[in-house]
């Protein structure tokens, strides 16, 4: 594995779903292709795949047909047990519902992962910045019910963080806060990718979180059919009506991003 590989290679993933009688087809042939140290906002309406592209690229799905290569390693050859290994060490995963265990502690919640790896040495000695950076020292020993949402999510954050991914993810991780938190929230994330060079795949529906990323894919019916820079909107606005433009066509065409 060579460390200059692309960091996220999708390569003509398809994946369906059995409801019932249906078969949903959720992903349909998807291409994409992420750099290191890109900050990459995956938009689309919902049930259009946005949830399903990133649970392949955590590794949480294997697809039916197609690649996912990390790193340029093929996830969807791996054993269950080796998949684990890898989420653990190369991704950190943020999600809506934040998923912190209620009987622990901010400080349990967030060391749980290294924990897990055998790595609760190193985490407690890189704990503090991590504290400081999200602004979590004084909280750090009460439940989750005891903090804000927004203390939560960053908790949430701050345990995606603790064994130093080189591959942020996060699905909709502003659905469940205000959006003073929210914009906290995607200030911090593109921090991540500027300041530590970290690749950030961020899935929303809201062009005010959008737009602090550096390009844009957007999803319908399973299949990518736009790809932009965000530098070229002077701001959430023009973004929002450039995105509605898109996914009201029926002119789409399918795009490999
Ligand atoms: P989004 O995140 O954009 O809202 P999803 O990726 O969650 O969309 O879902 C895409 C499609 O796949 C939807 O039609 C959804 O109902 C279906 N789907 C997703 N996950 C499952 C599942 N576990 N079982 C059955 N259908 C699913
Ligand atoms: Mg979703």
């Amino acid at each position: 594995m060579s460390s200059s590989a692309v960091p996220v290679k999708v390569e003509g993933a398809s994946k369906k779903f059995r409801q019932g009688e249906t078969i949903v087809e959720a992903l349909k042939e998807v291409t994409l292709n992420v750099e290191e140290g890109e900050f990459l906002t995956v938009m689309g309406a919902s049930g259009s795949g946005k949830s399903t592209l990133l649970h392949l690229i955590a590794g949480l799905t294997k697809p039916e047909a197609g690649r996912i290569c990390i790193n340029g390693e093929d996830i969807t050859a791996l054993s269950d047990r080796k998949l684990t290994m890898f989420r653990r060490r190369r991704i950190g995963i943020i999600f809506q519902s934040f998923n912190l265990i209620p009987t622990l502690t901010a400080r349990e919640n967030i060391l749980l992962p290294a924990t897990a790896d055998g790595r609760l040495a190193e985490a407690e000695k890189a704990l503090p910045t991590l504290l400081s950076r999200l602004a979590l020292e004084s909280r750090i020993s009460h439940r989750p019910d005891a903090l804000s949402g927004g203390e939560q999510q960053r908790v949430a954050i701050a345990r995606a963080l603790i064994n130093q991914p080189s591959i942020v993810l996060a699905d909709e991780p502003t659905g469940s806060l205000d959006s003073v938190n929210g914009q906290i929230l995607c200030k911090l994330l593109r921090e991540l990718c500027d300041k530590d060079g970290r690749t950030i795949i961020l899935v929303t529906h809201e062009p005010s979180v959008a737009i602090w990323s550096k390009r844009i894919v957007v999803l319908k019916d399973g299949r990518i059919i736009s790809n932009f820079e965000t530098s070229t909107f002077k701001d959430s606005h023009s973004l929002a009506s450039h995105y509605q433009g898109i996914v009201e066509s029926d002119k789409n065409a399918v795009v490999a991003a």
